[in-house]
C-alpha cells in the first residue's frame, strides 16, 4: 500500500497577531513545521511527504527544510491557495502516481504520533475515509447572544474533528473535485466525503493532537516536545 502525506501549511495563522506565519514560529527553538514533519516520518507507512506553503513563503520553507532535512524520505514543496480546500486540492494533485492513500494533516499539529497515523490509515483502506477526534468531555452549553444559557446540549454522540484525515486517493479527488465544480467550500476535507454519501470511519485521536491556534497554545506544545512524543 503506498502512502503519501499532504502537509497543509499556507495559511496565515492570523489568529496568532505574529509576523511569522504560524507554521514557522520557533516552538523549543525548532520551526512548529519541523516539529511535525519529524512526528509524520516517524510513521512507516508514509513514503513521500508534500509540504504545501504560500507562493511568498516557498523559499524561505526550502532554506529551512535544508536546514533542519533530511526527513528520512522524499519530501516535495507545493505552492498553496486562498483556502485550505484549494491548498489540500494542490497537493492531491502532486501525489506520487501510484499512491492509494493520502493522509492530510496540518502544519500546527506536532504532537501526532505514529500509532494514531497507523490507526487512520488502517480504517482508511478499509471504509475509504478516516477522521482522528476525539470524543467531547467538557458538558456543552447553547448560549444566547445576551451571554445567558439557553440549553445544555447532549454530548454523548459529539466528537471533536482532528487531522489527520486519511483517504483513499480516488475518492478524495473526486470529492474535491466535485466541490470546486459545485462551489462549495468546507473547513476540512472529510465533509466534501460526506457530501457524495460516502461513509467516513473515525481513528481515535488524543488530546495532546491538538492544533495550534495561541500563544497559550504553543508554550504547551514546548512544553509536550521537550518531554518527547512518547505518552
Ligand atoms: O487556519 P487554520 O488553523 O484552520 O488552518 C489549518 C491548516 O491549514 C494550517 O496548517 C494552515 O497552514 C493550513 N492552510 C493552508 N492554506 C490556506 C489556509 C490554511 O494550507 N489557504
Amino acid at each position: 500500500m503506498r502512502v503519501n502525506a499532504v502537509i497543509v501549511a499556507a495559511g496565515k495563522g492570523e489568529r496568532m497577531a505574529t509576523l511569522l506565519p504560524k507554521p514557522f514560529l520557533p516552538v523549543a527553538g525548532v520551526p512548529l513545521l519541523i516539529h511535525t514533519l519529524r512526528s509524520l516520518a516517524r510513521s512507516a507507512l508514509i513514503t513521500r511527504m508534500i509540504v504545501i506553503v504560500a507562493p511568498e513563503r516557498e523559499a524561505f520553507c526550502r532554506d529551512l527544510l535544508d536546514s533542519y532535512g533530511p526527513f528520512d524520505m522524499p519530501l516535495c514543496l507545493v505552492q498553496g491557495g486562498l483556502e485550505r480546500q484549494d491548498s489540500v486540492r494542490l497537493g492531491l494533485a502532486a501525489l506520487d502516481p501510484d499512491c492509494e492513500i493520502v493522509v492530510i494533516h496540518d502544519a500546527a499539529r506536532p504532537l501526532i504520533t505514529a500509532e494514531i497515523i497507523d490507526r487512520s490509515v488502517t480504517a482508511a483502506a478499509e471504509t475509504g475515509g478516516a477522521l482522528v477526534a476525539v470524543p467531547v468531555r467538557d458538558t456543552l452549553k447553547r448560549v444566547g447572544g445576551d451571554g445567558v444559557v439557553v440549553e445544555t446540549v447532549p454530548r454523548q454522540e459529539l466528537w471533536l474533528a482532528q487531522t489527520p484525515q486519511t483517504f483513499q486517493v480516488p475518492l478524495i479527488r473526486e470529492a474535491h473535485a466535485r466541490a470546486l465544480t459545485e462551489g462549495v467550500l468546507a473547513t476540512h476535507d472529510a465533509a466534501l466525503v460526506e457530501r457524495l454519501g460516502r461513509k467516513i470511519q473515525v481513528a481515535l485521536g488524543t488530546a495532546r493532537n491538538f492544533k495550534i491556534t495561541t500563544p497559550e497554545d504553543l508554550r504547551l506544545a514546548e512544553v509536550l516536545l521537550q518531554q518527547g512524543l512518547e505518552e
